[in-house]
C-alpha cells in the first residue's frame, strides 16, 4: 500500500491476521500518518474479518510498546506503523507487528549534493527507519565518487544495519575508529545533532524530502544545545529536591538507572522521588511545585529536545553527575538508551 509517499506493507498484516484468526486489532500510527487512519481501517476491515481500533495517543517510536491494558478492550493483535521493532524487547504482552513506512522519495539528488560537504574518504552511513532501504544505493553513489562507505550493525536496540534512533547511535559509535565523517539520511535535526555530539566527528545531513544538505547548521545547533545544557546544569547546582522521571512506555523504562540516580542523590544528601509518566508534558509536571529539578530516565529527547517547554530544568542522568561533581563538563556525553 502506498500512502503519502510511503510504501507500507499492509499485505503482510492481512496475512498474519488471517492466519492467526485475530478479531480485534489496535493500530498505532505516527503523527504524520494519523490523517490517513480511515484508509488503514478500510483496507484492513475490507480484506479481513477484524475490527480495527485506532490508538489516538502519540506514538513517537518503537519504544511505545503496545500496553497490556489493551487486553481490557479485547484487543488480540497490535500493529504499529512507521517504526521498526526494537529487537531487545521481547516480552511484549500482546502479539504485534511493526510495519515500517519506507519513503518513496528519491534520494540520489540530495546524496549527490552532499558529496562536496563530506570530510575525508571513509564515510559512515546512517539513516532513520524510513530510508534504511536506500543505504545500499547511498553506498553505491559514494563508491562511484571514490569514497569508502562504512555501514555497521548497532546494538540490541537497533533493528537494521546503519539505523540510528534518537536514543541510540550505536550503529555509528561502532565504526567511530574506522570513519572520517558521517552522512545521515533523514529529516529533522535531532538525529544528526545527536550524532554530532556523540561521535565528535563531522556530520552531513541529507534530507530527501527538502533536498537540503546541512552541515554548518548542525554545528551551530550543537553549540546552542550544549550552551543550553551547560545553563541547565548550572541552574541545577543548588537544587535540593529532585523528581526522577520514569517512562511507563515499555521501551523507555530504565528502572536500574532510576535507582542508581536515586542512590546517587542520596549519597549527596539530596531528596528525591520517582515520578512515572506515560506522556511527558509541561502540564503534567507543573503541579510538582516543590521539585527543583527533574532527572529524566525516559526518552532522552524529553530533556534535550523539549528543554524550552519546561519551567524547571530537566536533566539527563549524565548531566546530574556533572551537577554533583562526579563528572567534568569536558566529559559530557549524550544520553542514550543502550540495551534495556
Ligand atoms: S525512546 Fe525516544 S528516541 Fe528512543 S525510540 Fe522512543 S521516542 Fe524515539
Amino acid at each position: 500500500m502506498e500512502i503519502s509517499g510511503y510504501s507500507i506493507d499492509l499485505e503482510k498484516t492481512v496475512k498474519t491476521i488471517t492466519d492467526e484468526g485475530y478479531k480485534i486489532v489496535a493500530l498505532q500510527l505516527p503523527e504524520g500518518l494519523k490523517s490517513y487512519a480511515s484508509k488503514f481501517v478500510e483496507f484492513l476491515e475490507n480484506k479481513t474479518d477484524v475490527t480495527v481500533i485506532i490508538i489516538a495517543d502519540s506514538c513517537f517510536g518503537a519504544c511505545d510498546i503496545p500496553n497490556y491494558q489493551l487486553k481490557n478492550l479485547d484487543v488480540d493483535f497490535v500493529i504499529q506503523i512507521g517504526h521498526t521493532p526494537i529487537p531487545d524487547i521481547v516480552d511484549i504482552p500482546i502479539p504485534n507487528l511493526f510495519i515500517n513506512a519506507q519513503s518513496k522519495t528519491n534520494i540520489d539528488k540530495v546524496v549527490e549534493k552532499s558529496i562536496n560537504h563530506l570530510d575525508g574518504k571513509k564515510i559512515g552511513i546512517v539513516a532513520t527507519a524510513q530510508h534504511l532501504h536506500e543505504i545500499k544505493n547511498v553506498c553505491d553513489i559514494l563508491t562511484n565518487h571514490d569514497f569508502e562507505p562504512v555501514v555497521s550493525e548497532g546494538d540490541g536496540r537497533i533493528y537494521a544495519n546503519g539505523q540510528i534512533l534518537g536514543c541510540n547511535f550505536s550503529a555509528a559509535i561502532n565504526i567511530l575508529e574506522n570513519v572520517d565523517s558521517f552522512l545521515f539520511l533523514g529529516s529533522g535535526n535531532f538525529h544528526p545533532v545527536g550524532l554530532l555530539i556523540c561521535s565528535k566527528k563531522p556530520v552531513v545531513a541529507a534530507d530527501p524530502y527538502t533536498n537540503e544538505v546541512k552541515k554548518l547548521e548542525l554545528e551551530e545547533l550543537k553549540d546552542t544545545i550544549l550552551r543550553q545544557r551547560y545553563g541547565a546544569i548550572a541552574n541545577s547546582k543548588n537544587s535540593k529536591k529532585f523528581g526522577i522521571l520514569i517512562g511507563i512506555k515499555q521501551g523507555q523504562q530504565r528502572m536500574d538507572l532510576a535507582f542508581k540516580v536515586k542512590d546517587l542523590l542520596k549519597e549527596f544528601n539530596r531528596k528525591s522521588m520517582f515520578i512515572a509518566l506515560e506522556f511527558f508534558s509541561p502540564t503534567a509536571l507543573q503541579c510538582f511545585r516543590d521539585i527543583d529539578c527533574f532527572i529524566s530516565t525516559a526518552c532522552p529527547r524529553i530533556a534535550i529536545d523539549d528543554y524550552l517547554l519546561y519551567k524547571k530544568p530537566i536533566l539527563t542522568p549524565i548531566e546530574l553527575e556533572i551537577v554533583l561533581g562526579k563528572r567534568k563538563w569536558d566529559d559530557y556525553q549524550f544520553d542514550q538508551i543502550i540495551n534495556i
